[in-house]
């Protein structure tokens, strides 16, 4: 849909040499020559992202990248388990542990067991597993499936935050999100923990909300994801790289250096050409650090402050309200002369295109 090579702000050099007169062609490091580069995302499509976020946004002309879990909207593919009958499965489980053999299996059919809060035991697995805490992993799995057996109630105050009732969007909401220049991406089918899923769900998960947005959005809109929890599960980051151009969890770029939101490393430490540095203006963070990030990108040259919101006004996790999602957006619109904001997807495509092209004339 856009070419960014386009748009790139090249200066040019006249550089002296012995033997010929060589113009050089020099493609600035962050587009219209800024010091460094600024996403906003959400995860999660949650409503007020849209109706109360956006609003905000589009007044100060930036464009978010929205990931977002396809399945909650109608006419997507819907969450599935794909294998055996659960029953099967679920009478395997009284005679047979659960161990590596079969963890990936159980892990991904049990929230679909069609159980009230189930799910609680695969995001839960997920976790233990994704910690290295295994035989804790296998142990949760085998309390879930004879809780499933036996008629014993799952209770779990888990709050799914990532299937609110309340999430209204359509596809035609979307599409016209994107006609304003807004990135929708996704952020898969249901929310799994991919690292405990086996790869039949793995794919369907990815695969499946690719299509849709294929389907609904177009190509373009196919570019970036992010597999949920901030995941970097070596076995999901395989699947998923050959699935998405680019993924907010991991890229596998060399001279990318990627401080990810539990990282408290200083990005000006690093030597890299590029920082993408990920930051979750969770709750507990007040707004002078949040400007202080805005902040830090201006000293540095080699900043890709990547910001990742999730609730907004009191719905969704860890809500910011709308005021102070305005008051933080205008102090970067105000620097926005340093400052290229852009979306995750358009600033990917931009470092990808400068590190290859190759532009040298004589
Ligand atoms: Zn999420």
């Amino acid at each position: 849909m856009k070419n960014t090579l386009n748009r790139l702000f090249i200066i040019l050099l006249l550089s002296n040499c012995t033997k010929t007169s060589e113009l050089t062609t020099e493609i600035c490091k962050w587009q219209d020559d800024k010091k460094s580069a600024i996403s906003i995302t959400y995860d999660d499509g949650i409503i007020n992202q849209f109706t109360v976020a956006r609003p905000i946004m589009n007044a100060l002309d930036f464009k978010a990248t929205y990931f977002v879990i396809t399945g909650k909207l109608n006419g997507s593919g819907k969450g599935k388990f794909i294998g055996r009958p659960i029953s099967e499965i679920i009478a395997e489980s009284a005679k047979i542990k659960t161990d590596s053999t079969n963890f990936f299996e159980r892990a991904s059919a049990i929230g679909f067991s069609g159980v009230a809060n189930s799910i609680y035991y695969h995001t839960h697995a997920g976790s233990l597993f994704e910690s290295g805490k295994i035989k804790e992993a296998y142990a949760l799995i085998d309390d879930g499936y004879e809780k499933l057996r036996t008629g014993v109630p799952i209770i779990s105050d888990e709050v799914i935050f990532h299937d609110n009732a309340i999430d209204t969007s359509t596809w035609d909401d979307y599409r016209n999100y994107a006609k304003e220049g807004h990135e929708i991406a996704s952020h898969t089918v249901t929310h799994a923990k991919l690292a405990v899923l086996d790869e039949p769900n793995l794919l369907y998960e990815l695969e499946q909300s690719k299509a849709d947005i294929k389907h609904y959005l177009g190509d373009y809109y196919t570019f970036s994801a992010e597999c949920p929890y901030g995941t970097e599960n070596e076995r999901a980051m395989q699947y998923a790289h050959k699935i998405y151009p680019a993924l907010r969890n991991r890229m596998p770029e060399t001279w990318l250096t990627e401080l990810n939101r539990g990282n408290k490393e200083n990005p000006g430490n690093a030597n890299s050409e590029y920082v993408q540095w990920q930051r979750g203006p969770v709750n507990s963070i007040n707004m002078a650090t949040m400007k202080s990030w805005v902040d830090t990108c201006l000293v540095h040259d080699n900043v890709w402050l990547v910001l990742v919101f999730h609730g907004v006004d009191g719905v969704g996790w860890e809500p910011r309200t709308g005021a102070e999602l305005k008051e933080y957006f205008e102090y970067m619109k105000a620097k926005e002369k340093d400052l290229w904001v852009a979306t995750f997807g358009e600033v990917t495509k931009y470092l990808r295109e400068r590190k290859t092209a190759q532009m040298r004339y004589f």
